[in-house]
């Protein structure tokens, strides 16, 4: 990926450089079109409830406008250990957690503590490309390590990540569940990464935003998907990003946590204050919320993914031409179509041909290339419609002979 033309004063590569997003694209061009279903976004397409809305109305009107904690509303950071206690059955003490920007903040702060110009952090991919992103503006090199695709859906080969270390690397980004591919690692696939950390002395960022969007059965019955946290020990380098955005249907409120060893803690306070100063005072109320009284609200989310999952994966399977092994986690469906390895054109024919958005593979790397990202966290009657669209036009746009 290139970045944006170099602008004529002289700035830092590093932000001149950044990538544009894949996905901005298409979202351009279909922008305007009546009519169109728009699954290329990885969010819900329901409001954040009433419940949630009102602390954060209230906590306003009661004169919460003032400065904050740089880490965090002490309440809040109480409420996530208690959070951790209940789905991961985890003693993890608020001292580990600090209140950020969404899980997007906490992936940057994370990257500027481990890395820098000259080092690498490598990504299983194809990947959310903010990772990429967060890696490039800290200055460092960001290091795609290929997933493989197969009849059973997505794999890491452990010896393909650990051939890819070498002197200059600093950590691993791990996201699993995976945006956009649902790769889910198993307990003995972040054994093996921890071990690897631990043998050259890295880090791991793990970004685990989608444990609880488990749809595999042998996932639902744990109720979570395998977790870092299953495998480490104190003292092992291991950081994790988390989110508000998608459990609680709260995208726009820009809230979520990153969670690391204590005494990073001043440092990330320092860290917080030189950056955003802190998260809104009266937003950490809705999301004290969220964790206490949010439970049933998490239960439909995840609910609404499955039925969405199960519309898509059995409708597209019907067409024949699309190969996609349904996704174990997350919410996403990260397809092929037939014959058809120019996801980029291909996304822009279906805005016309089908009045669908999709996300262009490309978008996520080089492995994505002849893939579709499809978000199903979204209304089970649009999803029909979106999919009735699809099948009607695919059969016509692959092109099955040539596979
Ligand atoms: N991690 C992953 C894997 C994501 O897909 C996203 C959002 N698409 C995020 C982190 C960040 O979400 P937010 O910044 O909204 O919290």
């Amino acid at each position: 990926m290139t970045g944006p033309a170099a602008p004529a004063f002289s700035i830092r590569p590093e932000a001149a450089e950044a990538p544009p997003s894949g996905i901005v694209e298409v979202f351009s061009y279909a922008r305007g079109r009546e009519d169109l279903i728009p699954l290329y976004v990885g969010e819900g397409d329901l409001p954040t409830p009433g419940f949630l809305v009102e602390a954060a109305q209230s906590a306003l009107a009661a004169g919460e406008t003032f400065y904050t904690w740089q880490r965090g509303l002490p309440e809040l950071r109480e409420a996530i250990a208690r959070y951790h206690a209940r789905v991961w059955g985890a003693q993890v003490s608020p001292d580990r957690f600090t209140v950020t920007i969404g899980g997007m903040h906490a992936t940057q702060m994370a990257m500027r503590i481990v890395a820098g110009p000259g080092d690498e952090v490598l990504i299983p991919s194809p990947a959310w490309p903010n990772f990429d992103g967060a890696v490039r503006v800290a200055g460092a090199a960001p290091v795609a390590v290929p997933l493989s695709a197969g009849p059973a859906g997505w794999r890491l080969d452990l010896g393909r990540l650990a051939a890819a270390v070498t002197p200059r690397t600093r950590a691993m980004l791990i996201n699993s569940p995976a945006n956009p591919t649902g790769w889910t690692a198993t307990r003995e696939d972040l054994a093996g990464i921890l071990a690897l950390a631990r043998r050259h002395g890295l880090w791991i960022v793990a970004d685990e935003i989608y444990a609880r969007f488990v749809h595999d059965p042998v996932l639902v019955a744990a109720g979570r998907s395998p977790s870092f946290r299953d495998v480490m020990e104190e003292g092992d380098r291991v950081m994790f990003v988390q989110t508000f955005s998608k459990n609680w249907a709260m995208t726009g409120w820009r809230l979520g946590w990153l969670e690391t060893p204590p005494d990073l803690g001043p440092i990330i306070e320092n860290l917080v204050q030189y950056s955003t100063s802190g998260v809104p005072a009266f937003l950490q109320r809705a999301a004290i919320c969220a964790l206490d009284e949010g439970e049933e609200l998490v239960a439909d989310q995840i609910a609404r993914a499955r039925r969405g999952r199960a519309i898509v994966c059995e409708g597209l399977a019907a067409t024949n031409v699309v190969d996609l092994p349904p996704p174990p986690a997350a919410f996403y469906a990260f397809f092929r179509v037939l014959g058809r390895p120019d996801s980029r054109r291909l996304a822009l024919e279906l805005v016309d041909r089908a009045g669908v958005g999709l996300a262009p593979g490309s978008a996520f790397g080089e492995g994505g290339t002849a893939h579709l990202r499809l978000c199903f966290l979204r209304d089970p009657g649009q999803l029909e419609e979106a999919v009735a669209r699809l099948a009607r036009v695919l059969p016509d746009l692959a092109r099955p002979q040539a596979n």
